[in-house]
């Protein structure tokens, strides 16, 4: 059997954490099992779906690189078969359609509740002669029995039939509703498992049931828990980011975040780093927690560092890339991507980082950082920066270790020590007091750049200092 599942997000939003989670795993499952995985577009909800949304939903799969195989499907390109389905269940006698007016159904259920009774229609239309007017369309669920779900993470489930009531699987207008729709594409699309978050867990049965009516094969269900926020209430936007591209935006790569995300509910022994290809081979879904798990934004953290210092630096060049893009720098004016990784990847924990400081490689800064300027640049030391100059000048070649030499050199000819020397022309170079190593940010910056802002910063102390 080949394994097929889907990610069904609606499109009322941007891709949020937890959706990317619940798409993960069923990639991740599709991927171990050699199996197919499908994006479908449940969009039927016309006032809460907007093109906008899909797009949001499309680009963070593509950047997380949870490619599908089959799809997007469209939900509401699919009425005419939801239409079929509803008719073909009238047709068999396992729906039916009830005239019941909202006054009818409010004042039955202000009665249930008085009588302290689970609030449920009556199935008084069941045997309602066939009319014109407003009607919707209910599936007869069985009355008797029970439906048992062997959930792959939460065990089995085991609801009775008596508990479920009549559910409206066409409104009013005709148009079918969310579990008529799911069950009638994941029977269609030939899904094997569905992997879906918890709050759909009391849907199951219903949609179990109405499978049932229509002889399809069931699939298997895997429900996993919710995201929590540190407070223990369930993760929102006032927790911070949830949205996926804000992530991109905010310096993360899209393999932390996986690896963030599998480890959200599901481990392998105490093993924190997990490449996409180990993830396929060892994630599985009978290992994944019962309970929920909370987000922990200083372990997602932790976790892109690892992944900036340990990753390809051509990978992270990559990433870079988009954010100079976002600073309005063309990577084209300065030094090569990867050597900036290098560089920078021990002392940055995101892109944003990485790229914010390293925008002097690339750009003329318009100012000093003025902390750094106080300290270091004094009366004098354009004495310090022309002596540099004249000994880079000279320089045939411009590697590291020269550029190391020259202000060692330096040093010990005017007779400072080492940060007298280093400090103040880091600050020329760079205009703050924090780089890479001086040698390291010479050799990234090139003589040109170089030597013209060493004279620059001349200029300055001479007219300022
Ligand atoms: N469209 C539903 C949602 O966004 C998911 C339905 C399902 O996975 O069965 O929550």
């Amino acid at each position: 059997m080949t394994i097929r599942t889907r990610f069904a997000p609606s499109p009322t939003g941007y891709l949020h954490v937890g959706g990317a989670r619940t798409a993960l795993f069923s990639w991740l499952y599709a991927r171990k099992h050699g199996g197919k995985f499908i994006l479908r577009i449940e969009d039927t909800d016309l006032e809460r779906s907007s093109q906008e949304s899909v797009n949001a939903i499309l680009e963070g799969m593509t950047w997380l690189g949870l490619e599908y195989d089959e799809g997007p499907f469209y939900q509401t390109h699919r009425f005419d078969r939801y239409k079929e389905v509803i008719q073909q269940l009238l047709d068999q006698g396992d729906a039916y359609y009830c005239y019941c007016s909202r006054e009818e159904l409010d004042a039955l259920r202000e009665q249930q509740m008085a009588n302290k009774e689970k609030p449920r229609y009556n199935g008084k239309c069941r045997t309602a002669e066939a009319a014109d007017g407003e009607r919707v369309v209910r599936f007869k669920n069985p009355d008797h029995g029970d439906v048992v779900i062997d959930d792959l993470v939460k065990g089995r489930i085991v609801v009775a039939n008596k508990e479920l009531d009549d559910l409206i699987i066409a409104r009013s207008d005709g148009t079918p509703t969310y579990n008529l729709t799911v069950v009638v594409d994941d029977m269609d699309m030939g899904v094997t498992h569905v992997i879906r978050g918890d709050d759909h867990v009391n849907n199951t049965p219903r949609q179990i049931n109405i499978l049932k009516a229509l002889g399809a094969s069931l699939p298997v269900y895997a429900h996993v828990p919710m995201i929590l926020g540190a407070d223990g209430a369930r993760l929102s936007k006032r927790h911070g980011a949830v949205s996926v591209m804000q992530y991109r935006m905010d310096g993360y790569m899209p393999e932390a975040l996986l690896n963030y995300l599998v480890r959200l509910g599901w481990s392998h022994g105490d093993q924190e780093l997990f490449s996409v290809d180990e993830m396929i081979q060892l994630f599985d879904l009978e290992k994944v927690n019962v309970s929920a798990s909370t987000f922990n934004t200083e372990k997602l953290l932790w976790l892109n560092h690892q992944y900036l210092m340990n990753s390809d630096p051509a990978r992270v060049a990559h990433h870079l890339s988009w954010h100079f893009g976002e600073l309005g720098i063309d990577p084209a004016t300065g030094p090569a991507l990867t050597d900036v990784v290098l560089a920078q990847r021990e002392r940055c924990k995101t892109l944003v980082e990485m790229a914010e400081q390293s925008v002097y490689f690339y750009r003329d800064f318009d100012s000093y950082e003025e902390k750094a300027v106080k300290k270091n640049f004094k009366a004098g030391v354009e004495d310090v920066l022309q002596h540099l100059w004249s000994r880079f000048d000279s320089l045939s070649g411009w590697q590291p270790e020269a550029l190391h030499q020259v202000v060692i050199d330096s040093a010990a000819a005017l007779e400072l020590n080492l940060g007298k020397v280093a400090q103040p022309l880091r600050i020329a170079v760079c205009g703050c007091g924090v780089s890479p190593a001086i040698d390291q940010t010479l050799y990234l910056l090139g003589k040109e750049k170089t030597l013209d802002r060493i004279a620059r910063a001349i200029e300055y102390i001479k007219q300022h200092c």
